[in-house]
């Protein structure tokens, strides 16, 4: 059923505890934790603790757990000391945008020039 754990998906097992991660926020709806493969000093995964394969997909089916992911985005910017210099919030959508988990997720990026357009 949608919004089910997956077996099979990392981002599940990081949500369950079945893999450690370094959290840094957690609600009733999201985790946030530090990135294996930091891309800027902040670089900080929020996930909804539902499996969704990609924001647009949360988005249509669980509308509010979205905009949670998003406010947490802006709580860990906030924590992070990065809101007042800029940051980037992220969702890499298909393997040719880079997505690897398909597992929704935004990058929460910042602490360093941020290009814009990405590349
Ligand atoms: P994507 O490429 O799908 O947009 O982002 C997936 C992100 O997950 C990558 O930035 C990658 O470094 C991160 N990642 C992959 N495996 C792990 C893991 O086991 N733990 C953590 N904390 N991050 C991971
Ligand atoms: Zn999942």
């Amino acid at each position: 059923m949608a919004g089910e754990p997956q077996a099979d998906c990392l981002f599940c097992k990081i949500v369950s505890g079945d893999v450690p991660a370094t959290v840094v926020r957690e609600t009733e709806t999201t985790v946030a934790f530090r990135d294996i493969n930091p891309q800027a000093p902040t670089h900080i995964l929020v996930i909804p603790k539902v499996h969704h394969p990609d924001a647009a997909a949360l988005a249509a089916a669980e509308p509010a757990i979205l905009a949670d992911v998003v406010r947490e985005a802006g709580e860990v910017a906030r924590e992070e000391k990065v809101d007042g210099t800029g940051y980037r919030i992220v969702f890499n959508t298909g393997s040719g945008a880079g997505q690897t988990v398909f597992h929704a997720h935004a990058h929460v990026l910042g602490g360093r020039g941020l290009q814009w357009p990405p590349g």
